[in-house]
């Protein structure tokens, strides 16, 4: 049976690499193992090798299903440059090609054939290839079977089928996708028993992490961008709109700065983003329609004025820093309003019952995050399936996190919730805990209640910080439809109870004004 030793030699002769790249030998040693494999690594890493050296090294054909013809003919062009045998199968070929292909493949002269899904599942293509000897299915960009991931492509169901005229296949699926609900959808779907699963390449060590409560978006970013003078950096906005009040208050601030969004004169967008890649220090503010196939390897910092739309786009985002390999800065900014809008923009999204519980437990996911108590990096790599040590690198491990008993302020915050029928926001619950007389507490008489003022030695903004870390907690969790009520879960009946306590960081219960001067 061949083994790495073979492969390492494969690795140098024929692709003149001279070692593996991490996570590329462990993968092609299960894949020549025999094993079914699911490898999610990021975009870059080398996730072709993975699949392309064990396929020179078996009898057989292998198989690599490609969701784009244009993805196909790289890859094909690639390899007939090393001299492997190789051909893409598609709509676009002529018939002489597509005739002279199926006869390289009948002679056995072909190691690797590139095919669409849709081609794959016709039963006479399948007979002549079965009839060849397929050895190995690679299934790239293997997240477009699932419904969860952001590239659906519903001809990539009919590869579970396959499978059944083909019991002995043995498959590679390949990704870079990989939070918990694609990479279950991604095994369920393709392959008949769990495969071994290789996660690996998702930390970058270089970037430093912060997310911080938005007190003033404007202000904190200046803050940020007036730290990183001089450097090439990214801030994301939530909207149109704010990429060029950003834009225009940096430039006022000595920083220049361009906007960038979709909705733009595509003329100027792309002068914006010429002269983002082209001069030192420019920082552009974008929504996240900037990024995508843009490599500028110095980009020093990435900003998030509002909050992200989950955490792969945060991890994708923030990846545009630093891709030279030096420090670069993050900052991530969250408030509660973040948190609805994103919230209702999914409630009122099309898709189905299901797939909205996903996205909002993809959003709670991020909430926590942002308000996680443990190094940053840990918790989003654990997101993605990796483990790490706490990392040096990130505010939560440079500044610390201090806790404190929180079980009163819960009980507090979860009694004003309950006395109020969980009828109401944030909002309206802090005016009750700080004893404020507003028009909606008199028309409701929550003026009444025991609870009104029972909170004043928290500000307003710690109130809002409280809420936000008892929904990270998973103490009170926000109404299905939306409207930004506040609902006890069981956890918070246990608190109220007192059978429960509860620890809240303390960092954020200081005053507004004193956490602002700190991100200066
Ligand atoms: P992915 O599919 O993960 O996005 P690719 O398979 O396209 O990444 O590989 C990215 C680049 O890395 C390619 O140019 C490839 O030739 C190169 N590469 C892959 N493996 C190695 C290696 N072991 N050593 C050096 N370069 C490699
Ligand atoms: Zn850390």
């Amino acid at each position: 049976m061949p083994d790495l030793t073979a492969a390492q030699h494969v690795l140098r002769t024929t692709f003149g690499f001279d070692a593996f790249r991490p996570g590329q030998a462990e993968i092609v040693e299960a894949v020549l193992a025999g094993e079914d494999v699911l490898a999610v690594m990021p975009t870059g890493s080398g996730k072709s090798l993975c699949y392309q050296l064990p396929a020179l090294m078996g009898d057989g054909l292998t198989l690599v299903v490609s969701p784009l013809i244009s993805l196909m003919r790289n890859q094909v062009a690639q390899l007939s440059a090393y001299g492997i045998q190789a051909a893409s199968l598609n709509s676009t070929n002529d018939p002489a090609e597509n005739r002279d292909i199926l006869d390289r493949i009948d002679a056995g002269a072909l190691k690797l054939l590139y095919i669409a899904p849709e081609r794959l599942a016709k039963s006479d293509t399948l007979n002549r290839l079965a009839r060849a000897g397929i050895s190995l299915l690679a299934v790239d960009e293997a997240h477009c079977i699932s419904q969860w991931g952001h590239d659906f492509r519903p001809e990539y169901l009919t590869l579970g089928t396959i499978r059944q005229s083909l019991p002995e296949l043995r498959i590679v699926a390949l990704t870079a996708t990989a939070d918990k609900a694609t990479r279950a959808d991604i095994q369920e779907k393709l392959f008949p028993a769990t495969p071994r699963v290789f996660v690996h390449g998702f930390d970058r060590p270089n970037l430093s992490l912060a997310m911080r409560a938005k007190s003033s978006a404007r202000k904190q970013i200046a803050a940020f961008v007036k730290a990183h003078r001089g450097q090439s950096g990214i801030v994301y906005c939530n909207s149109r709109r704010q990429t060029e009040d950003l834009a225009e208050a940096l430039t006022a601030a000595g920083t220049p700065t361009l906007h960038y969004h979709a909705g733009m004169d595509p003329e100027l967008r792309n002068r914006h983003q010429e002269r983002f890649l082209q001069e030192d220090g420019v920082v552009i503010a974008a929504t996240v329609a900037f990024g995508m196939g843009i490599d500028k390897p110095d980009v020093r910092f990435v900003a998030h004025a509002g909050l992200p739309k989950n955490i792969e786009s945060y991890y994708q985002e923030i990846g545009r820093a630093g891709r030279d390999g030096l420090p670069a800065d993050t900052l991530a900014l969250y408030g509660l309003d973040d948190i609805r809008l994103r919230r209702t923009q999914i409630e009122d999204s099309d898709a189905s019952p299901e797939q909205k519980r996903v996205e909002k437990q993809r959003l709670n996911a991020l909430v926590a995050l942002c308000e996680a108590p443990r190094c940053r990096r840990q918790t989003l790599l654990a997101y993605f399936g990796e483990t790490a040590e706490p990392c040096g690198n990130c505010d939560l491990c440079i500044d610390g996190v201090e806790v404190i008993d929180g079980t009163i302020a819960a009980q507090k915050a979860l009694s004003a919730m309950v006395r109020t029928g969980e009828r109401f926001g944030t909002e309206h619950l802090v005016n009750i805990l700080c004893g404020e007389e507003t028009e909606a507490i008199a028309k409701f008489g929550h003026d009444r209640l025991p609870t009104f003022g029972v909170g004043r030695e928290h500000s307003r903004n710690e109130w809002r910080s409280i809420f936000r870390q008892l929904y990270a907690a998973g103490v009170i969790s926000l109404d299905i439809a939306g409207y930004g009520r506040w609902e006890m879960t069981a956890l918070g009946r246990d608190i109220l109870k007192g059978q429960a306590g509860l620890e809240l960081r303390k960092d954020r219960l200081r005053p507004a004004r004193e956490k602002a001067d700190r991100s200066a």
